[in-house]
């Protein structure tokens, strides 16, 4: 079996719809199992039902845009699926019914109920297309087969129950090519309760039922023809990556690399699933490759720029060093806080690291400087070079101050201002 991802740029309307039968016509006699996400920016309308919601707000508005949307999409690919329709409204029904019950004040929990929705109903759409157009599908829940935690809004999957929850759930095919259509990005806890795995976690999906199926491929179908050495909307002359090690993508998408999920690579890894990055557009491009095979990686120079961020500098007040029992303490500020760290460096007195800069950040600042001494340099830049080369650092670097500068064998970093 065959696992492919479709995202939700690649099916925000009903001609996104119909393409992915188009690509599937090159696939008519494989088994494959399709993971969906929710449609164009569904994901985001949904965020903002649930602060409606749990601000005590109006919701009614926001999901009659929705259902609307929704059910004309499924009105122009597949008209006359009366079940389809059935299915459709009985999932906006459930949505309202949630909504029409107090909020628990597990705003995290509410997320995970509410946001989950638009993978259901996207999945019901997609589904009911291929069935009327010659590509007979099961539609499966993934919650069904994907076990997790109850960390809301980021849940661990329980991998050592994939096995009795497949084993419990997967359908049943007649002769033919067995194919499956199922939600990217949600699970559910051991008592049936809905959890997401962070934003953008549908290759995840993907690469967790691979992973439980041993599958022999995963691809995920996106706008761009695979994985390039750097952001082509952002840089002219970018070089696509055609064959990467499991290591080198884990490397790009840790530092920022936005194509693939971070967490999509070790399951794979794992059991040796090699990942395809190709166009959903240009279905003949050769995409990128993902596996064991690292010959290539370090061809050609990669880099990845992230803006708006902050260097923040922390000093002990009474500017003794930093030592452990001060790193200890600030490290458990940034965990609580949930802030991630993406570049860290230690001096005698200060400990300087880079984050993001969003309101968690700016808070927690403000914590911190109940006993450290702290100053922020905002509007830095983020670089990072992967197995550089000194005139990509010359380009990258000029006409910009450098404030941090950290290089490794592979990999060069700066922080620039
Ligand atoms: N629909 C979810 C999101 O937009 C998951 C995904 O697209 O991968 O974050
Ligand atoms: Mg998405």
């Amino acid at each position: 079996m065959k696992v492919f991802k479709f995202g939700g740029a690649s099916v925000k309307d009903a001609a996104g719809v119909r393409n992915v039968a188009r690509v599937l016509g090159h696939f008519r006699t494989d088994d494959l199992l399709i993971v969906v996400s929710a449609m164009g920016k569904t994901t985001n309308a949904l965020e903002d039902v649930v602060w409606a919601y749990s601000e005590g707000r109006d919701t009614r508005g926001l999901v009659d845009v929705l259902r609307e949307q929704h059910h004309t999409i499924l009105g122009e690919v597949a008209p006359s699926d009366d079940q389809a329709r059935f299915q459709l409204d009985n999932m906006f029904r459930a949505l309202q019914q949630v909504l029409a019950q107090r909020s628990s004040g597990l705003v995290d929990e509410d997320y995970d109920h509410i946001v989950a929705f638009g993978e259901l109903w996207s999945t019901i759409i997609v589904s009911a297309f291929l069935n009327t157009s010659g590509f007979a599908n099961k539609w499966l829940d993934a919650r069904r087969i994907i076990r997790t935690d109850s960390r809301f809004r980021d849940a661990r999957v329980q991998w050592e129950a994939l096995s009795d929850t497949c084993a419990a759930h997967l359908p049943t095919f007649d002769p033919g090519p067995k194919r499956m259509v199922t939600q990217g990005f949600i699970g559910a806890t051991d008592k049936g309760v809905t959890t997401t795995l962070g934003r953008e976690g549908s290759d995840f999906s993907a690469a967790i039922f691979a992973y439980a199926l041993e599958c022999e491929s995963v691809t995920i179908w996106k706008d761009v023809p695979g994985m390039f050495s750097a952001d082509p909307k952002r840089f002219p002359d970018t070089t696509l990556l055609r064959h990467i090690s499991y290591r080198e993508a884990i490397e790009l998408s840790y530092f920022g690399a936005s194509v693939i999920h971070p967490r999509t690579l070790q399951p794979l890894q794992r059991k040796s699933i090699p990942l395809y990055v190709r166009s959903f557009i240009d279905i003949d491009a050769p995409g990128t490759t993902v596996d064991h095979n690292s010959d290539n990686d370090s061809l050609i120079p990669s880099f990845i720029v992230k803006p708006a961020q902050l260097l923040i500098s922390i000093t002990p007040r009474d500017l003794s060093f930093v030592v452990e029992e001060n790193l200890s303490g600030i490290f458990w500020m940034f965990a609580q806080r949930n802030v991630r760290i993406d570049l860290m460096q230690n001096s005698a007195l200060a400990f300087s690291v880079v984050v993001d800069d969003s309101p968690r950040s700016r808070g927690l600042i403000e914590d911190l400087r109940k006993g450290y001494e702290v100053r922020y340099n905002d509007g830095c830049e983020l670089v990072t070079v992967r197995h550089y080369d000194e005139a990509t650092l010359a380009r990258l670097t000029e006409g910009k101050e450098v404030l941090i500068e950290q290089r490794s064998r592979s990999t060069a970093r700066f922080v620039l201002k």
